[in-house]
């Protein structure tokens, strides 16, 4: 019970601070004051006044010391999926394992599910992110019960619909998963009553669902309703060709077109993936502010095609960064994701500096503030704002020499380098142990449960499809 004048106070060897001037302190310091960042330096200048004078403090010699990661796309229910559906394109991924196997989870599954993502998005060093459609079988109360304990911020998108379908295919979706527009509606707002604000860590959002589930005017009261709450709005667009021809054929828009007459663009909108879109398209993007979140990983692993980030961040869209979930990608590491983006928009264009990563880096922190309305809060190591920051290791051989921490952090790094994780000013992950979680216990529990569900669906119960298990 020492009189401290500080919370925490971090010693660190390199500090990205990712403020304006975008400086990399060598031999940087950050103390830590209720929840906020107080001061930010050369530790040479900032020694004086809170060496040996904080509660705790962080010897991060060996370490990068950044913003915590802000992952823009995450279903947390899908964590335990991962692998269950590979090597099949969106909707026979959507209709022959995904939804099958989300529309048969019991609450007790899902919140297992959630709890591993949430787990394992610390332990990447996400210390913000997106969750894109809460339904009413998983249980959202639990869910989001669970990311207040865990520590970490979130946007919270609850599905609305109220048709079963996907792009052109009528009643697609799984049964388990269908909901009205009365009920995904109010639940939503109730969600919303409930815990919007909570702790400063939890906001709830309006998650509708792809088009050819929801109707226009649900559409229209969904952006209604987010713009009288002052919330946002998330929601995937033109993922796969079959996206284009639902609009075009429909409505005769292409998708941007069509989200823009519904109300659904502005600057409390992300979209998800915008794959497949056209010059014009992204002008408009610009022009109504609106977000695009670009999910590599499993744009990839779909075949679904490559986002054209490089000419979206030219022509001013605000694009950032997200995982997607369990079998699209499979894992949740915004690191290895940063890496994917940058050497994949490069192959892409043929050019090796069409996305630098300096500019993964501002996608997955500075970017993604932006997009979920964050930006005053976290983001960047800035004094005034919230102590949202990580630590990465780089005493290990792939990380060595340390000739560059911009470049070794996006091209060479993963999540496992992470070591301590702050949020709000409180220290959730110390040297790789989670103190808000019982890592052991959440994986026992994810064993348990995902077998069941497997068992009791047949599905992803063949691990390969050449290589027998024996
Ligand atoms: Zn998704």
């Amino acid at each position: 019970m020492g009189d401290y004048l500080v919370d925490i106070y971090v010693r660190g060897k390199f500090v990205i601070t990712m403020n304006k001037r975008r400086e990399v302190l060598k031999d940087g310091c950050v103390a830590i004051e209720g929840g906020e960042i107080v001061a930010v330096g050369k530790c040479s200048d900032l020694d004086k006044d809170f060496r040996g004078r904080a509660n705790e403090e962080i010897n991060a010699d060996k370490h990068i010391v950044m913003p915590g990661l802000i992952n823009t796309h995450v279903h947390l229910v899908q964590g335990m999926l991962k692998a269950c559906a590979n090597y099949r394109k969106l909707i026979s991924w959507l209709k022959e394992c995904v939804w099958p196997l989300q529309g048969s989870m019991t609450q007790e599954e899902a919140l297992a599910s959630a709890t591993l993502t949430t787990l394992e998005l610390i332990k990447s060093g996400t210390t913000t992110f997106l969750e894109t459609g809460l339904v009413g079988r998983y249980g959202p109360d639990n869910i989001i019960d669970t990311i207040l304990k865990s520590g970490l911020r979130a946007a919270v998108a609850r599905h609305v619909m109220d048709m079963s379908g996907y792009a052109l295919e009528k009643g697609a979706l799984h049964e388990g998963l269908v909901e009205d527009g009365e009920t995904s509606m109010s639940d939503t707002l109730r969600l919303y009553n409930k815990y919007h604000g909570r702790d400063g860590r939890i906001y709830v959002w309006f998650g509708p669902r792809t088009p050819g589930a929801v109707s226009v005017e649900l559409y229209r009261e969904i952006a209604a309703r987010a713009k009288e709450l002052k919330t946002g709005i998330t929601m995937h667009l033109a993922e796969v060709r079959e996206d284009v021809e639902y609009t075009t054929k429909t409505f005769s828009m292409k998708p941007v077109d069509f989200v823009k007459w519904l109300g659904l663009t502005g600057p409390n909108v992300v979209l998800v993936h915008v794959v497949w879109v056209t010059d014009e398209e992204i002008k408009t993007l610009a022009e109504t502010k609106t977000n695009v979140s670009h999910n590599p990983s499993s744009n990839g692993k779909l075949g679904s095609g490559i986002a054209r980030v490089s000419d979206m961040l030219q022509a001013g869209v605000n694009v950032t960064l997200g995982t997607d979930g369990g079998p699209s990608n499979d894992n949740y590491d915004l690191i290895e994701e940063m890496h994917i983006a940058t050497i994949l928009q490069n192959a892409y264009k043929g050019n090796p500096e069409a996305l630098r990563a300096e500019d993964v880096l501002e996608m997955a922190t500075l970017r993604g503030a932006e997009a979920l309305g964050l930006s005053s809060r976290v983001g960047s190591i800035e004094v005034g704002k919230r102590a949202d920051l990580i630590t990465i290791k780089y005493w290990d051989p792939k990380l060595m020499p340390m000739n560059d921490p911009i470049s070794h952090l996006v091209f060479a790094a993963n999540g496992s380098h992470v070591q301590d994780v702050i949020v709000d000013g409180k220290i959730i992950m110390r040297n790789r142990n989670v103190l808000t979680l019982d890592e052991d216990k959440v994986l026992r529990e994810v064993e348990l449960r995902s077998s069941e569900l497997f068992s009791r669906t047949g599905i992803c119960v063949e691990p390969s499809i050449r290589f027998p298990l024996i």
